[in-house]
């Protein structure tokens, strides 16, 4: 079992599998990222399923293939059925803005992969366009409509910016619930490479949805970063609450990148590579490391104050 320095539990593998995109979401990457790593320098999905058997190996129950955009890049699917054949029960999620996943559903599906998280900021194609800074919405919409053919749970993402998509929350909500897919509105996390004049808070969201449907706090599930809100009805959609002072206190998650850092907290800069260890095969040192990593897991984010993270999410998987 992996415990952190604040004896949480880590069970929670986050593998970002690439940093490109083909979207500039205003809320995640500068309109021209400042740098790619060198293809030479990404690990191979060899060296990043040696790494994760080691993560299996000691308690990891989830893993979730992030990015950048992981579709992007070539042989996912071969990847994820190594991961699924070492590990059949092991929970297999994959986070993407759906552009490609219409082509690539069923391929990702057969393979082993269980869930989705799809982002969707808007309904309106226009504020989609403005938001991703590409026509995007008829191609993720198809995305979506294909994952849930094929029989892939669905969840969707949706950062509410002020003055950007405020307006449309409520329409994703309802669409959401229609088509049975739960909802999680992110609240915008300050980071430097952002362009976002405010994003909305909780208390924000609440209100906004307040206005056309009563709803009621449910208990927090686990270790899931969502809190979840139930309408009348029973529907349940979910705010991820950064902001807020608890948010870290049963925190499970550890972050690997293309490169191989492994990434204790998605705020903070501190990173080791694992990179060397796992190309010399020298699996102790991995673990080694992966142990080193976790007893530095800061106890919490600081999303609440002043400061500014420096840390991209393209390169870290959000
Ligand atoms: N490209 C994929 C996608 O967009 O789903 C996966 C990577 S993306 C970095 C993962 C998640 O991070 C997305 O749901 C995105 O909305 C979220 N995200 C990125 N930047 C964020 C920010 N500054 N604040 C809150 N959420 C953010
Ligand atoms: Fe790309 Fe996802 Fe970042 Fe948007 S949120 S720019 S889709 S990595």
């Amino acid at each position: 079992m992996l415990i952190d320095g604040h004896g949480r539990k880590v069970n929670y593998l986050r593998v970002s599998v690439t940093e490109r995109c083909n979207f500039r979401c205003q809320y995640c990457m500068p309109e021209k990222p400042f740098s790619w790593v060198p293809k030479e320098k990404l690990l191979s999905f060899e060296d990043m399923f040696e790494f994760i058997k080691v993560g299996i190996d000691e308690g990891i129950e989830k893993v979730r293939l992030t990015g950048g955009e992981p579709l992007l890049r070539q042989g996912l699917d071969t990847f994820i059925k190594m991961i699924s054949d070492y590990a059949p029960t092991l929970d297999l999620a994959l986070t993407t803005n759906a552009f490609l996943l219409e082509e690539s559903a069923q391929r990702l599906k057969d393979a082993g992969l269980k869930r989705v998280n799809i982002s969707l900021d808007s309904l309106d194609a226009v504020v989609a366009h403005q938001i991703a800074q590409k026509d995007v919405l008829p191609k993720v919409l198809k995305g979506i409509a294909k994952a849930d053919e094929v029989g892939l749970k669905i969840k969707i993402n949706c950062v509410p910016m002020k003055d950007v998509n405020d307006d449309s929350l409520v329409e994703m909500l309802e669409f959401c619930k229609e088509k049975g897919y739960e909802i999680r509105f992110i609240e915008f996390m300050e980071n430097s490479h952002a362009n976002v004049k405010a994003g909305l808070t909780s208390a924000d969201i609440q209100a906004i949805i307040r206005k056309k449907y009563d709803f009621k706090k449910g208990e927090r599930e686990g270790n899931s970063p969502s809190q979840s809100y139930f309408l009348d009805d029973g529907y349940k959609f979910g705010i991820i609450e950064p902001h807020l002072d608890d948010f870290c206190s049963d925190c499970n998650r550890l972050r690997i990148t293309a490169e191989g850092f492994l990434i204790p907290c998605l705020y903070f800069e501190d990173a080791l590579s694992i990179a060397d260890a796992i190309k010399a095969k020298d699996i102790k040192e991995a673990s080694n490391i992966l142990k080193k990593v976790l007893q530095n897991k800061p106890e919490k984010n600081k999303w609440g104050s002043e400061d500014n993270s420096d840390r991209a999410f393209y390169e870290t998987g959000g």
